[in-house]
């Protein structure tokens, strides 16, 4: 008597219907294991298309928006395998190939939860940086511009203007072109102790 088989949807080995199990049970049965239906319903890279509002016809040209979660800079994100990533990245890497170590994906249409592939081309993280300035999405105080080399009088001024308390550290490396990190190590004396009067 022969035992009743499928292929596995997931794994694609092929099992056999148990002896317990109904007739209804393993025509409704998919997979393998447990495991494989687990794994089923997690999230698979070509999954990124799902949440993806794909315009057709005349309107391909488009931003084709991301439609589920975000990151709070405007990314989407997808999670595969408990994994988060850049959901505009997979949809690059599955029409123009893996994308090498150091490229960034960067968007045309400067819109960062847009999915469409023909805004999306591969750049350096300078172009990545040149446009982010450009879209004036950098989050401010968040780059140090270590190369601004302040004179004694700066110092001395900043500990001033931070002990009068009009101004907070983030707003003090604004204006002096330096970040709060650095504006934290003058007004507690950390770093140009010999202007300590
Ligand atoms: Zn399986
Ligand atoms: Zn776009």
């Amino acid at each position: 008597m022969n035992i009743p088989s499928k292929i596995c949807l997931m794994c694609g080995t092929i099992f056999y219907k148990r002896n317990n199990c109904s007739k209804q049970k393993w025509n409704n049965t998919k997979y393998c294991s447990i495991i494989c239906k687990y794994q089923s319903k997690r999230n698979k890279p070509q999954d990124v298309w799902k949440k993806i509002d794909i315009k057709s016809g005349d309107d391909w040209w488009r931003c084709w928006e991301w439609l589920g979660s975000k990151y709070k800079d405007g990314y989407g994100r997808i999670k595969i395998n408990q994994l988060s990533y850049l959901a505009h990245r997979l949809v690059y890497e599955q029409i123009y190939g893996n994308i090498p170590i150091g490229l960034y994906v960067c968007h045309t249409c400067n819109n960062p939860s847009c999915c469409n592939p023909n805004h999306l081309y591969g750049g350096t993280s300078k172009d990545n940086m040149n446009q982010k300035v450009r879209e004036g999405r950098q989050a401010k105080g968040k780059q140090c511009f270590s190369n601004v080399k302040l004179t004694d009088e700066e110092v001395l001024k900043i500990r001033r203007l931070y002990s009068i308390k009009e101004y907070t550290q983030r707003k003090l490396g604004e204006i002096f072109g330096v970040c709060q990190a650095e504006i934290s190590m003058i007004v507690n004396n950390k770093k140009w102790k010999y202007l300590l009067g």
